[in-house]
């Protein structure tokens, strides 16, 4: 149970400069200076953080590259990897709760949910891949017998990871856990308005015995860090999570380099389809809102997108409303906060102006504001515009706050042309009864991830990733290991 008067203990406590972590070291800022990290929840500075440069970046990666080449984790037994990966979570969760504060003071998600999705979120993941790394087996093949033909995994070598600022630890951790247990060394730049907590697991990885140089973290802004990971030419692989324009240029850059391989995680516009004959209405009403409004909406497959069988549509959208009012944004390190602040000045601006263009048509039903501007803090109500054509651009770009946009539909087959047609492909999800519904409509999308009759839970056990331009590739589940594991065919003459 958390515990409301620790929490407060630890929100009082001054945070200590950050400090890259390069070849096993806590390094402060270079020639690039520090930068303020200024918190969500009432606009002030709440510490510094370094302004790495391409001379830390590539330092970084150097580190990274000897610790590979060595041998010194790579060319451990898997079941060394793990022993200290375990103790890696171990100590992770060991200091859940100051995590869990600390990332909530920096980006603005609301406790409870940060709690469950941070710190101990990546407790889970880096046990999954610790757990798995010792039972991954090579192939022989079905060869003429003359030949003995073993198809081994190896580990890729220098992994670059980059990552956004909505939820950094479980983010972070999807990538670096099966980077990690593979054998890989990794250097990852966080997010500039969501490192502090990803610098204090890169010192917990050290104390568990992770080897100097094997993980590294570089703070500082993408255009000077990560474009320096970008186009280095001892990056092997970059996986990235983020916004489709970054993306874009992780791909040139990768051209313009080593052509390292780039797999990308991006955002989403995805559709929560509500047939009338969807089991439970009220259900479907707590879901979808906490399927948009959570975390002020910034959640990559955050259901932004509300499908309803005009049958229902009136009445969905009044209990939607009535659901959103009681609904308490706020402090988010209040436990009864049911959505906290939104990341950074700069995304609530965005926010707003997708607001305005339904407003001035008169679409908005409720919320639309900013509020408790007194704070100091980036918060927003829960925003819900109805009316919008699947065509309006409200409807086809992803804001990444909290508002949803809903949108009427007659047939099955009319819903499934609005859920498609969008860029994006992340996630989606269906209400219905029928079986059979279900399973032509999870045929029919094209996302990542359909949910039928809920919204979000997916573990660690299954894959994410997005189709058309919400990326390539997977997190999670045992696929993840596809991207840090080459194949390597050895061809014996007999
Ligand atoms: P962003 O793309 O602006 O930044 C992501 C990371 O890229 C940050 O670390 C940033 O510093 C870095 N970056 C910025 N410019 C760069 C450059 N020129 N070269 C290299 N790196 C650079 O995204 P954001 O605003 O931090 O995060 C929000 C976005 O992330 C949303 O679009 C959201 O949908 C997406 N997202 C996707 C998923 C997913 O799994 N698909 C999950 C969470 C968030």
């Amino acid at each position: 149970m958390l515990d409301q008067a620790r929490i407060d203990t630890l929100a009082a406590q001054d945070v200590r400069p950050g400090a890259h972590i390069i070849d096993g070291e806590r390094r402060g800022a270079s020639d690039g200076g520090e930068m303020d990290v200024i918190s969500p929840l009432n606009g002030k500075v709440l510490t510094t953080i370094p302004r790495g440069t391409r001379v830390d970046a590539e330092r970084a990666i150097a580190s990274a590259r000897r610790a590979f080449e060595d041998g010194r984790w790579a060319e451990l037994p898997p079941a060394a990897r793990k022993r200290t990966l375990l103790k890696w979570a171990d100590l992770i969760e060991a200091n859940a709760l100051e995590l869990a504060v600390l990332g909530v003071r920096d980006n603005g998600t609301e406790i409870g949910m940060a709690f469950k999705a941070e710190p101990l979120s990546a407790v889970a993941t880096i046990r999954y891949y610790a757990e798995a790394i010792d039972k991954l087996y090579g192939e022989i093949a079905p060869t003429d017998p003359s030949v003995l033909a073993l198809v081994h995994r190896a580990p890729v070598g220098v992994v670059g990871a980059i990552v956004p600022w909505n939820f950094p630890l479980m983010i972070g951790a999807w990538k670096v856990a099966p980077a990690l247990a593979a054998g890989n060394s990794v250097v990852l730049k966080p997010a500039e308005t969501a490192s502090l907590t990803l610098l204090r697991i890169a010192e917990l990885a050290l104390e568990a015995g992770i080897p100097p140089g094997v993980f590294n973290v570089v703070t500082g802004e993408g255009a000077v860090v990560g474009e320096a990971m970008g186009l280095s030419m001892d990056v092997d692989v970059l996986v990235f999570t983020g916004s489709g324009p970054v993306g874009r240029r992780l791909l040139e850059y990768s051209a313009k380099s080593n052509l390292k391989r780039v797999y990308l995680e991006l955002g989403g516009k995805s559709p929560n389809i509500v047939f009338a004959d969807a089991p439970d209405l009220t259900e479907a009403v707590k879901v979808s809102a906490n399927g948009i409004f959570r975390n002020a909406g910034q959640v990559c497959v955050a259901g932004s997108r509300l499908l309803v069988e005009r049958a229902i549509h009136d009445e969905f959208v009044s209990k939607l409303a009535e659901f959103v009012k009681t609904m308490s944004v706020g402090n988010p390190l209040d436990l009864s906060t049911s959505a906290g602040a939104v990341n950074s000045l700069r995304q609530l601006d965005q926010n707003l102006r997708f607001v305005d263009e339904a407003r001035s048509a008169g679409r908005v039903v409720i919320g639309g504001a900013r509020i408790l501007e007194e704070t100091g803090g980036y918060f927003m109500e829960p925003t819900i515009v109805t009316g919008v054509d699947p065509s309006d651009p409200i409807a086809q770009n992803e804001v990444f706050g909290p508002v949803v946009a809903v949108i009427p539909f007659d047939s099955e087959g009319e819903a499934v042309r609005i859920a498609n047609g969008t860029d994006y492909g992340l996630a989606a999800a269906v209400w219905t009864r029928d079986l059979s519904r279900a399973h032509r409509m999870i045929r029919a999308i094209r996302a990542g991830v359909v949910h039928v009759n809920t919204y979000g839970g997916p573990d660690v056990t299954v894959p994410i990733g997005g189709v058309k331009q919400s990326g390539n590739g997977h997190d999670k589940s045992l696929h993840a290991f596809d991207k840090y594991l080459d194949l390597k065919t050895a061809w014996i003459k007999l």
